[in-house]
């Protein structure tokens, strides 16, 4: 039986570009979407660094074409990734931000930071966006947030689902369950289906976000949903569209102007940003306009472009998400005409020709958008998480059934991939497979532990590996099993065991060189909190100033009245107007260096010496 949490648990959808968290409200049956202190239902998965401070969610994108080397977003595309992988060598030619390899080939960004150079991991910028969320929620449930269910794209690797569980470590979240995005959607659209639901439903998840597209058919019957296949590209997405216009607009500027400003972060991070909104405005009219004030060298870029370009200069990519439609309904061996509901998930799923060519593969058949699809994700996991909770009453009794997104399996001879769980069985599972020795007293085996899908297993992604000794001594053929396990989070355990002397051998594929270790988690945890003690200095600082600043203003004001030479004395008004200056000296000269007690200290003597006289004045 899964373990039941105590306490109030959130559902996070950790999203490429924007993050959202959801709670199930018992008081009236549904979930909530919490709002963040800028009032907004979703926030940037963004973490910015500055000379005096750190920023995460709307406060660090605002600023990002101010400081675009120090911004950071897309810690989602470098999670559990190596530096050397292609897909991150991509990136990082399109990001303002630097990226390094750092131990173990790990993708290190760069940044400054108070003047200094410090260099973070993903699972750090990811930890600092869950920081946000958890905090967005304690602040919302006025109650400490400790357990939330995260999701992840369906075709996270293994490394990349543990990866996930550390940044939520890093941030105080215990992780209860990771989900996939797709299952939490099509939990949220078929809340309310459930109840009518007679016989069987099949629903198709098309989620196509910032930087992923995920797709799930699941099938709904009796409260059990279940995943039959899932596919999808974890590059590919809203960003790719927006570097799309960009690149056509870097063309038009070099043609226009003479000028190449790809080499300039900065100008490059300002056209992203108006590209991104035109896209949007493409979605629901047919020209867009580009406009982008001293874009480079002084020089203002002012542009337009029509949906039927934008279409042109994405049609590979609308094409490539059609081809993976048409793989998870082979994966599942289902017929397209037996899908009851497309279900429209992730930001891009909104752009024209997406819907239109969907809607054609499906033969017309009318997509579902009655569940906002920022949204739908952090619904999900929501339900998810009062479903696991001790106590949360009047949650629907669904029952979830997922499946791996990807094959596993072990290297054989000849360099083979042997799988043991092929893709899209259902999880937790648990598969044996037996194997024997292939050389004459062989007196041990090692266990390499690939996922993926190609032949060679050395094409495959590297999971880890054991090595099992103590053979019997014996003529090659020596029996051995080799069992695959996988928890309800996909998470893998490996064992290996010699029949004959009954030796076993096995691991969690956790200490695999890319994975923290708890001593760098705890390292992380450290750091994480003497980032909040710095914000909350930064913050204390900049509340004591405006306090000290706001009374010098009460102070000006009281000296403005008409009457005021009645009202004090000469004395009492030089007295005032040598306190202002005092404090606007201080204010002015040693801004950065006092420290908020000082100011503190002095607003309390101010306000003990004048509050009495300026309340004469009034
Ligand atoms: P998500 O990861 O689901 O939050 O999706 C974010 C992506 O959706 C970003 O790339 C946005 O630019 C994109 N997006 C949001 N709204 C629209 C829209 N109306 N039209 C096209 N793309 C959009």
């Amino acid at each position: 039986m899964a373990r039941k949490y105590e306490g109030k648990a959130v559902g996070i959808d950790l999203g490429t570009t924007y993050s959202c968290v959801a709670v199930w409200q018992e008081q009236n049956s549904r979930v909530e979407i919490i709002h963040n202190d800028q009032g907004n239902r979703t926030t940037p998965s963004f973490v910015a660094f500055t000379e005096e401070q750190r920023l995460v969610g709307d406060a660090a994108k605002n600023q990002a074409a101010a400081n675009p080397q120090n911004t950071v977003f897309d810690a989602k595309r470098l999670i559990g990734r190596k530096f050397s992988d292609q897909v991150v060598r991509d990136d990082i030619l399109l990001w303002p931000f630097k990226v390094v390899a750092g131990i173990n080939d790990k993708p290190m960004i760069t940044v400054n930071y108070k003047n200094q150079e410090k260099q973070l991991c993903a699972e750090e910028v990811s930890s600092m966006i869950l920081t946000k969320m958890r905090e967005i929620s304690e602040t919302y449930l006025g109650s400490p947030v400790k357990n939330a269910v995260v999701t992840v794209p369906a075709y996270f690797s293994d490394s990349q689902r543990k990866a996930t569980i550390d940044a939520s470590a890093i941030a105080g979240l215990n992780v209860m369950r990771i989900m996939n995005e797709p299952t939490a959607a099509a939990v949220a659209y078929g809340l309310d289906k459930i109840t009518n639901c007679v016989g069987e439903r099949n629903i198709f998840v098309f989620d196509l976000g910032g930087g992923t597209f995920d797709v799930s058919l699941l099938t709904i019957k009796d409260n059990v949903f279940q995943v039959k296949a899932t596919a999808g590209n974890t590059h590919l997405g809203g960003e790719d569209f927006d570097n799309r216009m960009v690149d056509y607009f870097v063309q038009e500027f070099k043609r226009k102007k003479k000028l190449d400003i790809s080499g300039n972060p900065r100008a490059l991070r300002r056209l992203r940003t108006a590209c991104e909104r035109a896209k949007r405005t493409l979605s629901f009219l047919v020209v867009a306009t580009v406009e982008v004030d001293s874009l480079f060298q002084g020089i203002d870029f002012s542009s337009s472009i029509n949906r039927a370009k934008f279409e042109e200069m994405n049609m590979d990519l609308f094409d490539e998400c059609t081809k993976i439609v048409e793989s998870c309904l082979i994966d599942a061996k289902m017929d397209k005409s037996k899908v009851d509901d497309v279900v429209l998930v992730g930001g891009s799923s909104r752009i024209p020709k997406v819907q239109q060519l969907l809607q054609e593969f499906f033969k017309g058949k009318e997509l579902c958008k009655s569940i906002n699809p920022d949204e739908a994700v952090a619904y999900g996991a929501a339900v998810q998480a009062a479903l696991l909770c001790e106590d949360v009453k009047n949650v629907p009794k669904l029952v979830l059934q997922d499946v791996t997104p990807l094959s596993l399996g072990r290297s054989i001879v000849g360099d083979i991939m042997s799988v043991v769980i092929p893709r899209n069985t259902c999880i937790p599972v648990k598969k044996t497979r037996p194997y024997v020795t292939i050389e004459d007293n062989q007196s041990s085996s090692t266990i390499a532990v690939y996922e993926g899908e190609r032949t060679r297993a050395s094409d495959n992604n590297f999971l880890g590996s054991f090595i099992l000794s103590g053979h019997t001594l014996a003529p090659r053929g020596l029996p051995l099993d080799v069992c695959f396990a996988i928890d309800e989070n996909g998470i893998l355990t490996v064992s290996a065991k010699e029949k004959c002397s009954g030796k076993m051998n096995e691991i969690t594929i956790s200490n695999h060189k890319e994975r923290m270790s708890a001593e760098e988690i705890k390292k992380l945890i450290k750091e994480a909190e003497s980032y909040r003690v710095e914000d909350m200095k930064f913050l204390r600082k900049a509340e004591a100033v405006n306090a000290l600043d706001h009374y010098i203003y009460k102070m000006r004001n009281a000296l403005k009245k008409k009457d005021i030479n009645l009202k004090l004395s000469s004395q009492k008004i030089r007295k005032i107007e040598s306190a202002i200056t005092v404090a606007t000296n201080m204010l002015d000269e040693d801004h950065h260096h006092n420290d908020s007690h000082v100011l503190e200290n002095h607003l309390k003597e101010l306000k003990i010496e004048f509050d009495y006289i300026i309340a004469k004045t009034i």
